[in-house]
């Protein structure tokens, strides 16, 4: 089975409050991306492409002078859609991952990897939800309580037969933005299996998220 990496990276991690694109910020002296990409590297994915912000192209290919490089879009979900177009057509499965996951441990990419080599076409890492969960409406006030025993945070990489990934892509509308890849999938009707993520997957957003991950990293 050859398996083929896709970081979205392309983003400007503006909640971060960086003055650089957040995958280049760094964790331990390191980019972000970096981190990313050795995760999935060390979970045995054999080949990697990187979407990237086209103004920062030259940075990106300092810091990652070993891998492929792809322009990416306006969304993620456009910035999916031309790594995808990058990765070579001798990869059987395709997982999706965000340059924003930097401690991804390698046993999320296995587990991954493992339900893809099962035969099924579309696995996402998940975590149960602890906090009860509600709906607001626009003046803030609770309209819903959602039970929280189904619920489950999605993560990544999340993997894909690499001709379903495509032809999901291909049917959706060109400027449709989901958040992530297993939606665009189930939106072509295929199913998505779930395996267990892990808490050290966890998604760095805002600075106190880089705070947490610099303290998983020094310990
Ligand atoms: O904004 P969010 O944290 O959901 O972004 C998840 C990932 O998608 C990040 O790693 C970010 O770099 C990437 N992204 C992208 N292209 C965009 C927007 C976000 O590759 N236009």
């Amino acid at each position: 089975m050859h398996a083929v990496g896709i970081v979205a990276a392309a983003g400007s991690g503006l909640r971060l409050g960086a003055d650089l694109p957040k995958a280049l910020v760094p964790l331990a002296g390191r980019p972000l991306v970096c981190w990313a990409v050795d995760a999935l590297r060390a979970g045995g994915v054999a080949e990697v492409v990187v979407t990237v912000p086209p103004a920062e192209r030259a940075a990106f290919a300092a810091a990652l002078p070993d891998v492929r490089l792809a322009d990416g879009g306006p969304s993620r979900t456009a910035s999916v859609r031309a790594g995808l177009a990058a990765a070579t057509a001798a990869a059987d499965v395709v997982l999706v991952h965000d340059a924003a996951r930097p401690l991804t441990p390698p046993d999320v990419v296995r587990r991954v990897l493992a339900a893809l080599a099962a035969g099924h076409r579309a696995v996402v890492p998940v975590l149960p939800v602890v906090d009860t969960t509600v709906v607001v409406d626009a003046a803030g006030v609770v309209a819903d309580a959602l039970p929280r025993a189904t619920l489950r945070r999605v993560q990544t990489p999340q993997g894909f037969d690499r001709r379903t990934l495509e032809a999901a892509y291909a049917a959706l509308d060109a400027d449709a933005d989901l958040t992530d890849d297993a939606a665009v999938v189930r939106a072509s009707g295929v199913p998505v299996i779930t395996v267990d993520g892990d808490e050290r997957a966890a998604k760095v957003t805002v600075p106190h998220d880089l705070a947490t991950a610099e303290l998983q990293v020094c310990r």
